[in-house]
């Protein structure tokens, strides 16, 4: 399967990792659209967000995200707040098809977004 994101998993693109774990990677965006850009992806490949079930495996694996997005935040020392953004399908903006969480911080975020 031709996806950037799981050649990043798997070594073959370097990226500038901040944390991982056994399920889940975090890097810098390479084109950053506030000081701090961070992408949480998980190691598995799934396609959007759409892509994942409801079952108690899928659920476990949004809300492990959402937790390496708060550990982030917190050694990152992001004290005046942070935005998430996961962007799916066309009409979300996604342009790459493996499932990510944006990390925004370090300005004040506009609402709403574009
Ligand atoms: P989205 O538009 O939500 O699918 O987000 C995809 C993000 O991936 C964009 O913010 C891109 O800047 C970012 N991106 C694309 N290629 C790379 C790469 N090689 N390393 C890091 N981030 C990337
Ligand atoms: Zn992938």
């Amino acid at each position: 399967m031709d996806c950037l994101f799981c050649k990043i998993v798997g070594g073959e693109i370097p990226a500038r990792k901040i944390f991982e774990d056994e399920q889940s990677i975090a890097f810098y965006d390479l084109h950053p659209q506030a000081p701090v850009h961070v992408l949480v992806v998980p190691r598995k490949h799934f396609s959007s967000l759409a892509q994942i079930d409801n079952s108690s495996e899928g659920e476990a694996l949004l809300g492990h995200l959402l937790g390496v997005v708060n550990k982030i935040a917190v050694a990152q020392k992001l004290t005046y707040g942070f935005r998430t953004v996961i962007n799916t399908g066309v009409d979300g903006g996604q342009t790459v098809n493996h499932l990510h969480l944006h990390l925004l911080a370090g300005r004040a975020m506009e609402w709403p977004p574009g």
